[in-house]
């Protein structure tokens, strides 16, 4: 964070010098001249293209998510600096992958200086209520690059930063680094443009993260030269692909920090056990849980969601609950990045990852990038990591109690997905297969196909389930929900959030 304001202090010093030295083409001050940058305090663009949902793949070889998106609209503000982003979209059905019915989003997002919302109308408001602003602090590094990776934001940046330039393919590579930390690479053309800028931000699960970001079809918009194709790529895929219908020089950009996003403080990673069996523990307090399973001399943890912070947080709450013993195993569902972004930790811990055959060359390989910019524990460590993995079934034993992995097979969520059941306990933990409904939460008009597909599973692979243990959600649930929540049966219970 203090890194972050002083790259707005920094930058807060505007470029005013594209004229003070010698215009060779392809040069930065020459770049500075084609877009006038000087004379450029913010501009607005929209356009239509794709979205595409990062860290979300169907599968570790599969390229993040498509959301069609049929209105985007940014405001960027450089001398704050600040931004507001919004968009229509609505997620892309790929053939033969069953998925909920998708629904329209419209995001709305914005950053001013270290503060960094959303605007959305809270559940359960009136319809036509007035959106409030959520609080977003962990989206304040993506937002403030997205600012200093446009054309206009990219030579003002350098301009600030003490960039240095070398000559390229008749034009110039361009780069700088940010308060110390955040490295910036731009490529400018013959034609004066920037047609490439390359920086890297942080990431649980990829450390040191890629963002590329290419511009072409350069136009004059009504005065402004802008690219008419925004294509950018974070993590080594397609996260935004934008054609330009509008640009608007030096708009108003309102972008006031509200009260509540000012005096926001984040909570304290909260971590709350409920006993499940004997020696088996749900590990809630967040909104992504895991399960602890006490062995006999060691313990087996179910999921290591979201980021370190949490994974710590557990750890500790998990030695706490089952003293003097190593974690040895952290089972992992799948790859999406909130359920894989707290691995790390155990791995650090000494824990083996359990986890799908495809999902471990995922990992080896988005492991080994580098983690300058938010070391963690285990690039401290230096350790490798090390995985048993499966392709349909792995057991877990202490010769006592066993454990059962297994393949959720020919989910539309996921390809490399697992459940986890304990036979003695008939305790079964899954994940984003099925979601139980709050207390009194309306059902959803068709049941969800993932839901239909964990029953299949359950069904299939005979496993006589008492509880279900989702790794979201408000609760335990019972096969007799899930059973309803398909259409097959009047629920035998409500959900609770306990036996
Ligand atoms: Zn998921």
């Amino acid at each position: 964070m203090r890194m972050l304001a002083a790259l707005i202090l920094a930058v807060g010093i505007a470029l005013s010098c594209a004229s003070c030295s010698k215009q060779e083409p392809g040069s930065l001050t020459a770049a500075a001249a084609t877009l006038k940058a000087d004379t450029l305090k913010s501009i607005a663009y929209s356009g239509t293209g794709k979205w595409f949902q990062f860290g979300q793949a169907p599968n570790p070889t599969l390229p993040w998510p498509a959301f069609d998106v049929s209105r985007f609209t940014a405001t960027v503000g450089y001398d704050a600096p600040a931004a507001r982003v919004e968009m229509d979209r609505i997620q892309v059905v790929e053939p033969a992958r069953a998925r909920p019915a998708p629904v329209q989003q419209r995001p709305i997002q914005l950053v001013s200086g270290k503060y960094a919302w959303n605007l959305a109308t809270p559940a359960g408001a009136a319809p036509g209520s007035a959106p409030a602003p959520q609080p977003q602090p962990a989206a304040v590094e993506e937002r403030i690059m997205e600012i200093w990776t446009t054309p206009h934001g990219f030579v003002k940046a350098a301009a600030a930063n003490n960039a240095t330039s070398q000559p390229m393919n008749g034009g110039s590579e361009v780069s700088f680094t940010v308060g110390g930390k955040y490295r910036y690479v731009g490529r400018i053309n013959a034609q004066s443009q920037v047609e490439r800028v390359q920086t890297w931000i942080d990431n649980p699960v990829l450390g040191d993260t890629p963002v590329e970001i290419a511009y072409s079809d350069y136009r004059d918009f009504n005065g402004v030269m802008f690219p008419g194709r925004i294509v950018r790529t974070q993590g080594g895929h397609p996260v935004l692909e934008l054609t330009i219908s509008s640009v608007t020089a030096n708009p108003a950009v309102a972008a006031d920090v509200p009260e509540p996003v000012r005096t926001f403080t984040p909570p304290a990673v909260n971590v709350a056990v409920e006993k499940l069996a004997d020696g088996v523990f749900y590990v809630k307090g967040g909104s992504h849980h895991s399960v602890a399973i006490d062995q006999r001399d060691h313990i087996v943890v179910v999921e290591g969601p979201q980021d370190e912070a949490r994974s710590t947080a557990v750890i500790a709450k998990v030695k706490e609950t089952i003293p003097n013993k190593p974690i040895r195993y952290i089972v992992n569902t799948h790859v999406h990045f909130d359920h894989s972004g707290g691995l790390r930790t155990y791995v650090a811990e000494g824990a083996t990852v359990v986890t799908h055959e495809m999902n471990k060359p995922y990992y080896e390989k988005a492991w080994a990038a580098p983690r300058t910019i938010n070391p963690d524990s285990l690039a401290k460590a230096g350790k490798p990591a090390t995985f048993e993995t499966f392709a349909d079934k792995h057991t877990l034993t202490d010769g006592k109690r066993t454990i059962e992995i297994h393949h959720i097979a020919g989910s539309g969520h996921n390809d490399a997905f697992a459940m986890v059941y304990l036979p003695a306990e008939k305790i079964l933990m899954q994940v984003d297969a099925w979601a139980p409904l709050a207390p009194n939460a309306p059902p959803p008009a068709a049941p969800s196909p993932f839901a239909i597909n964990l029953y299949d599973n359950v069904t299939r692979l005979k496993l006589d389930v008492r509880q279900i243990a989702s790794l979201h959600g408000p609760g335990i649930a019972t096969l007799a929900d899930l059973q309803a929540a398909i259409g097959q049966a009047k629920p035998a219970s409500a959900v609770t959030s306990s036996r």
